[in-house]
Parts: structure tokens; sequence; C-alpha cells
């Protein structure tokens, strides 16, 4: 049923003829039964099968430095982890703290940091100005936007576009307007789109200049090493970046083994000044006397250097850079040519983002549930669930097994159709 001929230029028999073979295609596949799942950004097992070496150590108990990882302290993490990420980041390790299994948690930590006690360079505390609001590009991280949401602070969206976020569009914003008081950014390797924040972009967003004396830049390289060829993206370096143009405190760098050892017991690091490391880990001190160091051990004793991460990182690559040539094969035999979506080519990352006709994304997830694709929600890239276009959709393929994969993606690209002829006839 491949046909060259974009939808939107067939005539209204042709349209219809179209619309019931897509029917058909569809009620042949709810027959199926099928039961797939493409929500999640999760590793596969078969990845975390690489790191369990890790369930062997660590072979000593204490650090370089000669700590005791089995007792309390140390809460900025073990010497070896810092050093390791800190090369790996293009930071000092005094810059970098390891931390507990979640970035995530110390986003939120940060975040609960500035709202009661403000930053190194705030006026007062976020939570006693009149309004608190973040840039937020678009399509971007769903639980940076319920995080927010969960505070109360207001979002305004900005494109995502595939060299970062639209610089000219949060320059205009933020000079004038003090109640904007960050940005997220996942800067190497967007979530969902891929997109890598070119040099240029993140000099202008580090130099930029803003009515908050405070303004953060939320620099989230969960996808720093998370490469899908073997042209390996360089971050750019923010930290240097905006000290240089005299906003040192501005950027805070989060990163975490969760993709890279065990999504559920990995070391996650956040990096900053050195004001910003001291401003965080105190704050950190009034809850806790130090990290599971024995996780930081046993990660430091299983990867030996930083390039032993960068040689780990590859063993994924092996197995999920098939998985995305699949969607990349399947969307393109399937949709090609149709005019009725869109999707990114990521080099790197656990995300692809398809745009399908405005209006008919959100049919196109229901669809897919009725015949047993769970689909991650239309609009959920977007802060409050709200795609104003109703067009994106974040497709996850690195859990499913190969096969898998093929066969979810064949079964969205019938819905993609069904939705869009149905759209059209419409
Ligand atoms: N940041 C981004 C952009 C992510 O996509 C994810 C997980 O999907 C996380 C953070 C979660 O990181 P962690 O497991 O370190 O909490």
């Amino acid at each position: 049923s491949q046909n060259p001929v974009p939808l939107s230029a067939l005539s209204a028999d042709q349209l219809a003829a179209f619309l019931t073979e897509q029917r058909a295609a569809y009620d042949a596949l709810k027959a199926r039964d099928l039961k797939l799942d493409l929500t999640r950004g999760k590793p596969a097992s078969s990845q975390l099968d690489l790191s369990d070496a890790l369930l062997t150590l660590p072979t000593s108990t204490t650090d370089a430095a000669g700590v005791d990882v089995r007792n309390y302290g140390g809460l900025e993490g073990i010497r070896e982890i810092r050093e390791m990420f800190a090369d790996l980041l293009w930071v000092e390790p005094e810059q970098v703290v390891a931390g507990g299994n979640s970035s995530l948690v110390m986003m939120r930590e940060v975040l609960v940091d500035l709202w009661l006690k403000g930053g190194v360079d705030s006026e007062r505390p976020w939570g006693q100005e009149e309004k608190v609001t973040f840039i937020c590009p678009v399509p971007g991280y769903d639980r940076h936007f319920t995080l927010l949401e969960w505070f109360g602070i207001d979002m305004i969206t900005v494109p995502m576009n595939d060299d970062g976020p639209d610089a000219e569009a949060v320059a205009r914003l933020v000079a004038s307007d003090p109640s904007i008081k960050g940005i997220w950014i996942v800067p190497t390797y967007a979530n969902p789109s891929g997109s890598i924040v070119s040099q240029e972009i993140a000099a202008r967003l580090a130099s930029m200049p803003t009515a908050a004396p405070d303004f953060k830049i939320f620099w989230d390289n969960a996808y720093a090493f998370h490469h899908l060829t073997e042209d390996e993206a360089k971050s750019a370096d923010i930290l240097s970046l905006a000290a240089a143009a005299g906003h040192p405190h501005r950027p805070i760098m989060f990163a975490s083994t969760s993709k890279i050892t065990y999504a559920g017991a990995g070391v996650a690091f956040l990096a900053g000044s050195v004001e910003t490391v001291k401003w965080y880990t105190g704050h950190l001190g009034k809850g806790a006397i130090g990290p599971d160091k024995l996780n930081q051990l046993r990660h430091a004793q299983f990867f030996g250097s930083a390039q032993g991460v960068r040689d780990h990182m590859v063993k994924h690559r092996e197995i999920i850079a098939p998985k995305f040539a699949e969607v990349e094969r399947v969307l393109s035999e399937r949709l090609g040519g149709l005019e009725v979506a869109t999707w990114t080519k990521p080099t790197g990352g656990y995300f692809v983002s398809l745009d399908v006709l405005d209006g008919t994304a959100s049919r196109v997830v229901q669809l897919a549930k009725e015949a047993g694709i769970a689909l991650t929600p239309a609009g959920s890239s977007f802060p409050k669930g709200d795609d104003p276009r109703d067009r994106n959709i974040r497709l996850a393929p690195t859990f499913p097994a190969p096969a898998a994969v093929t066969e979810a993606m064949d079964a969205v690209a019938t819905c993609v159709l069904l939705a869009a002829a149905e759209h059209l006839s419409a």
C-alpha cells in the first residue's frame, strides 16, 4: 500500500479508497492482539547485563584517599569517581559532587534549596518571589516539566532546534523579565529530539544578560556519552563558557550512570562552580551524612578510568543502534513520501521524536493503545502535557527486543496512516 504521492494531493475518491485500505490494515493489526510498550526510555535487560560485574564489586572497602567507604561521611562523594566524571564532563574534580542513584533527585534538591534558601547569587529565596518562571525548550523531558508544575513555577516554551534552544527567543525573554529564573537544557542528545546544543548557542546562553541576577541553566547532560554512531558528539563546555562570560554560577550540570550501568542503582553527578558545590553540599548536609560510597567505589573499580566509561558505552551502542535503525527503516518504508509525518534521526540518546499531521497525535496514540501498543501520551513532551499542535509523539525503542521494535513501529505507522486519512477525509 506504499503510495509515493503526498496524501493531501489525493482526489476525494482516492482518499476514500486509501481510508478504507487503512481501516482494513488497522483491523488486521488489532486482530493480532499485540502487547508492546514504547513508553519509557529504559535500558533493555541485555544492557543491564553489561554491568553485572558490579555485583561482585568492590574488591576493597577503602577509596583512593584511604576512606572506609562502609562508614558515614564524604558528602561530595569519593575522590576517584569525582575525578573520573570530572574528566568526562570537562570540569575540575572540586566542581563535581557524586551522589546517590538519581540525578533527577539532585535536580529536585537544587530547586528545593533555591526555593527555600536562594542560590549563591540570589537576592532572596525563590519562594519569596512574587512569581518564578522557567523557559522550557519543547519538545522536552516530561519529568522536568512536572517538577516545575509541582513547585507552581510558570513555564514559557521556546522551540528546541537542531542546534539547541532558540537562543534569540531565550535572550529576549530573560533580558526583560526578572521572574525568569531558569531554563532546562538537555544539551547532548536532547530528550526527545536527539539534538545537540552547538558551541555558539551554549556561548550565547552562558553570556546573555539576564534581568534576574541568579538565573540558572539546568544543564541536564543525561545522555552525554550515549552515542549511537562512531561520531561521538562532544558537549559544549558550559561551565567554562559561563565563567569566562562572568556568570560562573549560572550553569548547574547534572549527569548519571542510570543508562551506563544500572538505571536503578547507578551514581548521579552534579557539577558547577566551587561555590555552587559548597552551597549544594551545605544544604544536603542538613539531611544526609554521606552518600552510598560503596556503590561509588564499585563503579570506579568497574570502569577503571574515564576511557573505561567510553569503552563501555560502545557496548551499549552495539545493542541499541540496530533498534534505532529499525525505527528509521520502518518509518521511511511505511510513511516516506506521504507527507504525513517527520521524525528525528538521532545520533545519540534514547528517543526518536515523531511529528505527525497537526491535530492527529492524540488519535494516533489512542489507536495504538486500542491495538495493544503503549505509546507515551501525546503532548507529554510539553509543559502540562499540552502540545498546542497535537502533533508530537515520543518513541522510546531501547527497551523492547529488536523484533518487538520492528512490530511496534509497523503498528505505529499503521496508526499514523489511519489517523492522517481520517483527518484529511473529515
Ligand atoms: N534527565 C533526562 C533528560 C532523562 O531523560 C532522564 C531519564 O529518562 C533523567 C534525567 C533521569 O535521570 P536519573 O536516572 O539520573 O534520575
